[in-house]
């Protein structure tokens, strides 16, 4: 198993398949991307190479993240290459949920356990305003789809200033009856965000407070779980997480590691370079690539510099995919 000299253990891969993103979100992209085509991306074939050393030390759940990763024509190719990695035993992907409605059975038959689906707002004019796309109606519709061919649905719905009480109770009347977890990512300052980042940064802490005061409960934590604090209530079908990357210990529950679209293994979301792992996968050298993560896991630091407004080499998210 990859640990580092903190004694955390790295069973999950956050694996970018590209950067391009064909969303306009405020806080990561808001003049749409203008990035390197495709082929500067990971292949199949070196993707293969990357999953089989990682199972081989122990991850055993990949999340597919972008930019968008959907936009990827051989798209479903490396999600079952995924999915069929011997080792592997959960495949998730980050998406904005654009071509859910389509495809979301053929990517459940294709291996897809879990799907997580960025939803800001469930008024159909704010959402067109925050992501630069007036999709609310056929993301929701791509929802019901992927409840309907039983994958495990998330909804990822990022903090901003103008997040009112309004907002709050309309997310929460929606989870009723809808059996997804809704995840509040408190925003995160990137180096290209900072002004936005500034005005808009938006604490959880009253949420939670407002949460618990309605009756929620902290769902029991597993001890491999991850940063995000979960809730439930007996009245609901849907839970609710938090994910409050500037609150204390956030980082002590890290048991991720992240590779970029160009092969970059990053040890933080926010760290300072990539180590690049390219030479290994262009190679199919699945020996010296694992040698090569086992020594690059000794310099992961105990947590991120965000609090000191230090983000790393991390313009926005789309690089890293959250
Ligand atoms: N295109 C996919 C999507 O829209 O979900 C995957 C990539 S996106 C970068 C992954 C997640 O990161 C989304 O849920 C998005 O809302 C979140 N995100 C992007 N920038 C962020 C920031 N600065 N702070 C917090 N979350 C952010």
């Amino acid at each position: 198993m990859l640990s580092d000299t903190f004694g955390r253990q790295f069973h999950y891969l956050r694996l970018s398949l590209t950067e391009a993103c064909n969303f306009r979100c405020q806080y990561c992209l808001p003049d749409g991307y203008k990035g390197p085509s495709d082929d500067q991306f990971l292949t199949p074939a070196e993707i293969r190479t990357l999953l089989t050393g990682f199972s081989q030390l122990g991850t055993s759940k990949v999340r597919l993240t972008g930019g968008e990763p959907t936009l990827r024509r051989d798209f479903v190719d490396i999600l079952s290459l995924t999915a069929n990695t011997p080792g592997i035993e959960r495949v998730a992907m980050t998406t904005h949920g654009g071509r859910l409605a389509k495809f979301a059975h053929d990517w459940k038959d294709a291996g897809l356990d879990q799907i997580n689906v960025s939803i800001d707002s469930l008024d159909p004019r704010q959402f067109a305003a925050i992501t630069g796309q007036d999709k609310l109606k056929e993301i929701l519709l791509g929802l019901d789809k992927s409840i309907e061919a039983g994958l495990d649905v998330k909804v990822n719905t990022v903090l901003l200033n103008d997040f009112t009480d309004s907002r709050l109770s309309r997310f929460l009347d929606w989870l009723k009856h809808m059996p997804v977890t809704l995840r509040f990512i408190e925003l995160m300052q990137t180096g290209e965000n900072t002004t936005f980042f500034n005005q808009q940064h938006y604490r959880a802490t009253p949420i939670k407070e407002q949460l618990l005061n309605a009756g929620w409960q902290p769902v029991i934590r597993r001890k491999d779980a991850g940063p995000a604090q979960e809730f439930y209530h007996p009245d609901y079908a849907g839970k609710v997480g938090l994910i409050m990357p500037y609150s204390k210990d956030f980082c002590s529950s890290c048991n991720r590691l992240r590779i970029a679209a160009n092969g970059n293994l990053h040890l933080c979301l926010f760290s300072e370079k990539g180590i690049s792992v390219r030479h290994w996968l262009k190679e199919g050298d699945v020996e010296g690539l694992k040698e090569h993560l086992v020594s690059c896991l000794g310099s992961k630091h105990a947590t991120h510099y965000l609090h000191d407004g230090n983000t790393g080499a991390t313009k926005h998210l789309a690089m890293l995919g959250g």
